[in-house]
């Protein structure tokens, strides 16, 4: 089955975990978030192309949530030890890849087109796609001022409240080579339980990603990052709260309205879904080991047989 999934970081690489376990994982393609993209270091850091790769490889550290396993942190101290850059956590086997990564895109070559390059020597069978080649950045307009994502959720520790989320650069991005093709054949489309405003909202400000889920002919499900009106981690309850007005799966489903035909709730939630709008589909939604992230995919995955 060609399956599309679009995705953040550490809640979208754990579904995309259940997703190539579930079915054929040539035929599944992530479209991932770039809007937390950041120089850091003098590196181009791709946070959640990062977590994904790192996952979808087995080499993700699933205790932290986010970096890889086995990790040291001899460079960042010395970094620090020398006054230099050291607020944002780069791991050493982490740095490998960034030095990798910045070396191609400073010779030329396209995001995609590297993204690509070390899909291939991790070993991956499916493919993984930056939403954009192009410079598209997350800023968060706060009562304390406005920061650029990384900023406001790792130096800041995401505490002040969002009055709004812009995406810098959005308005003249166009997709990455693959992303318009990859929705056009695909025979579902999967929204991962990331964030809603941050993770998944800079993909569909591509206008034409955007475009292209409104006139889908095939469906398309999320996944509420939600578990009990509370996200799993992070900020997506706090953010739903104050630009939604509340956390039900219907706040969730407005995040995405006229985008999706299902919304994928927890159990624990499932007394809400009233007004939802769309499908509700009840199930367990907390991705705790590989059984139950294979469960969630095919929770998601059954909606093609609704069609
Ligand atoms: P980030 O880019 O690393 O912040 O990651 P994402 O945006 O992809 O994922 C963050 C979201 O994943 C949070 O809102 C969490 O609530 C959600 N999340 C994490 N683990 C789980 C899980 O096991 N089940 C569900 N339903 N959501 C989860
Ligand atoms: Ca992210």
């Amino acid at each position: 089955m060609k399956v599309v999934v679009l995705s953040g970081g550490v809640g979208g690489a754990r579904f995309l975990r259940g997703v190539v376990d579930a079915v054929d994982p040539a035929g599944v393609t992530a479209v991932v978030n770039v809007g937390d993209d950041l120089e850091v270091l003098g590196l181009s850091v791709s946070p959640d192309l990062d977590s994904v790769l790192y996952a979808l490889a087995g080499l993700a550290d699933e205790e932290r949530g986010w970096g890889r396993a086995d990790e040291t942190w001899n460079a960042l101290a010395t970094v620090e030890a020398l006054g230099g850059e050291a607020w944002f956590r780069l791991g050493d086997r982490d740095l490998g890849l960034h030095v990798v990564r910045t070396q191609a895109l400073r010779g030329g070559e396209s995001l995609s087109t590297v993204t690509n390059r070390l899909t291939a020597a991790l070993g991956l069978e499916a493919t993984v796609l930056p939403a954009t080649d192009e410079s598209l950045r997350t800023w968060l307009d706060t009562p304390n001022g406005s920061f650029d994502f990384q900023h406001w959720f790792v130096a800041r520790a995401h505490r002040d409240p969002v009055d709004r989320v812009r995406f810098e650069g959005a308005a003249s991005a166009r997709p990455a080579p693959g992303v318009l093709e990859a929705l056009h054949h695909a025979e579902l489309i999967l929204i991962a339980p990331s964030n809603p405003f941050v993770s998944i909202g800079p993909i569909l400000a591509v206008e034409r990603i955007r475009s292209a889920l409104e006139r889908r002919r095939v469906p398309c499900v999320a996944v509420s990052p939600l578990i009990g009106g509370e996200a799993v981690k992070g900020p997506a309850g706090a953010m739903l709260h104050r630009l939604e007005g509340g956390t039900t799966p219907a706040h969730v489903a407005q995040c995405y309205a006229g985008l999706i035909d299902a919304l994928v709730v927890d159990e624990a939630d499932a007394h809400q879904i009233d007004a939802v709008g769309v499908r509700p589909i009840v199930t367990k939604t907390l991705m705790r080991d590989a059984a139950s992230r294979r469960a969630l995919a095919e929770a998601a995955l059954d909606a093609v047989a609704f069609a």
